[in-house]
């Protein structure tokens, strides 16, 4: 395949023949090639003199390139090769990391951007959320994008965007079409703004609340009252509120009210 990369960054293409098709699959390394999606990005993320800036999985730099120039820039690649070519390109102006997001101990860091390996971008989400960070500008497949900001109402809302908004505002900012890519995932992409902020109730135990959740979306055709009496056997939810409706209905808020509730019953 003749590479759209030119000069210098061509060094990414000389990977060594072990560095077989297999493994840019299970890394999900699909690489962005379309530089105004790259600047697009960039700019979305609004980025202030003198942040930090994490970027999750540079490739080949389609991003770092444009986020070196604009604050203190760590980015933590899992491929070996490509680690190595990218602390030769960026050694004075990035911090290159090899190694593996799903267990590096993430720093502080004021924004987040990238454009994820699509198979773990929940895992990565999710880990995120552990962490100190502001917000994110990441790159996910759309179909997962379009769950990740569902709002109560609609077919698609469930586990993913209640418990996302647990943490964080979400908002689509623009579909990248299969094409920017090289080479080419089978469906579209979509870039999501994320925001941290506390939710807009309290819960009283995160555990129940992560039950529930899961249990209320399982059987998202269910009632919620026989959601309930499964995963809770022993609570009598005759003493509970919004039995006879639907999960996909429920505000956030109302779920968070709910497993609240739940939690009491447990202690009595
Ligand atoms: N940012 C580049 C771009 O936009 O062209 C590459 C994006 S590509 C979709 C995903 C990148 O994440 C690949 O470079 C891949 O090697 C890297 N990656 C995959 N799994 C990773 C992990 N667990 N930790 C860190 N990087 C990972």
């Amino acid at each position: 395949m003749t590479s759209p990369l030119q000069g210098e960054d061509r060094r990414f293409d000389s990977a060594p023949a072990h560095h077989s098709r297999r493994k840019q699959k299970m890394l999900g390394q699909n690489f962005l090639i379309d530089s105004n999606i790259s600047k697009k990005i960039v700019s979305l993320a609004e980025i202030q003199k003198g942040e930090k800036i994490l970027e999750i999985g540079p490739g080949r730099g389609a991003l770092t390139e444009l986020l070196v120039s604009k604050g203190n820039l760590q980015a933590i690649e899992k491929d070996k090769w490509l680690s190595v070519v990218l602390k030769q390109k960026f050694k004075d102006n990035a911090e290159i990391i090899e190694g593996d997001i799903l267990t590096w101990e993430v720093p502080p860091v004021d924004v987040i951007v990238a454009n994820l390996p699509y198979s773990i971008s929940s895992p990565i989400l999710f880990r995120l959320f552990n962490y100190d960070w502001n917000r994110a500008i990441l790159m996910f497949q759309e179909e997962f994008a379009n769950r990740l900001v569902a709002k109560p109402g609609s077919k698609i809302y469930g586990r993913l965007s209640v418990m996302a908004n647990h943490y964080v505002d979400t908002k689509k900012l623009f579909k990248v079409s299969k094409t920017a890519f090289q080479p080419q995932p089978k469906i579209h992409s979509q870039v999501v703004k994320l925001v941290r902020r506390e939710p807009d109730y309290v819960l009283d135990d995160f555990n129940t609340f992560e039950k529930v959740v899961r249990s209320i979306f399982t059987h998202r055709r269910k009632k919620i009252r026989n959601c309930i009496k499964l995963s809770f056997p022993d609570i009598d939810v005759q003493k509970l509120n919004y039995m006879d409706l639907r999960a996909e209905i429920l505000q956030p808020s109302e779920i968070a009210e709910l497993s609240n509730s739940i939690f009491a019953l447990k202690l009595e």
